[in-house]
């Protein structure tokens, strides 16, 4: 049989099979090192998430992650600068919600700047799935998103967050804001931002 027309690795002699002793080939020996290269990377990361650098995981609640300020938490309904909500009980949100969480019970206002204002609000946590499309459709900058996600309740009721709940919440203090339509001035519950008809009429932000 020529060279040509061997196949196998033993036919090329590659490995002899003599005596049933398999001997390392050239191609063979190059796998050593790199199979000791790479249990070293294995036992160097396996230090290093033993030692807390590389864990994944944190020690939740004792650690909370810093979400981005885009994360989409329980909502917030922002004040205007003497503590009432700034939403005009428009609709505009629970129109848009498709989870149908949204309950807004509209008043009217003597102010016909404003004319109307929620004499009820709810969002039904339990049914909203945070999608933030109730925050893109208020044209007041009246409805936005906190970074909070603790909503564990042990109620059916408590799981309805009202208006109360929504525009108060000392959590707030601690999760800040989270997603919103600007990043740039409305940075916390605390400076809610004055809308360009309050500004005219010289209000300012509390
Ligand atoms: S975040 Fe989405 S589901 Fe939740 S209230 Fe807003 S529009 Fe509805
Ligand atoms: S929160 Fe905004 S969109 Fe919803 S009713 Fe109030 S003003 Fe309208």
């Amino acid at each position: 049989m020529s060279a040509a027309t061997l196949n196998t690795p033993i036919e090329s002699g590659a490995i002899h099979g003599k005596g049933g002793v398999r001997v390392m080939t050239e191609k063979t020996r190059g796998t050593v090192p790199a199979t000791l290269k790479g249990l070293g990377v294995t036992f160097k990361n396996m230090i290093a998430n033993l030692s807390g650098k590389l864990a994944p995981t944190i020690s939740y609640p004792e650690e909370k992650r810093n979400y981005s300020e885009r994360f989409r938490g329980v909502h917030v309904l922002t004040q205007r600068p003497d503590g009432s909500p700034k939403c005009v009980a428009c609709y505009m949100c629970s129109t848009i919600c498709h989870a149908d969480c949204i309950n807004i019970v509209a008043g009217e206002k003597p102010d016909k700047g404003i004319e109307k204002y929620p004499v009820k609000f709810e969002i039904d946590m339990l049914r909203c799935v945070m999608c933030g499309l109730c925050v893109d459709a208020c044209p007041e900058e009246a409805i936005v998103m906190s970074k909070e996600y603790e909503m564990a309740a042990f109620t059916r009721e408590d799981t309805i967050y009202d208006l109360t709940r929504l525009m108060y919440r000392k959590s707030l203090v601690e999760w800040r804001l989270g997603y919103r339509p600007r990043y740039d001035k409305l940075t916390s519950p605390s400076q809610p931002v004055v809308h360009p008809r309050d500004a005219k009429a010289g209000k300012q932000a509390v």
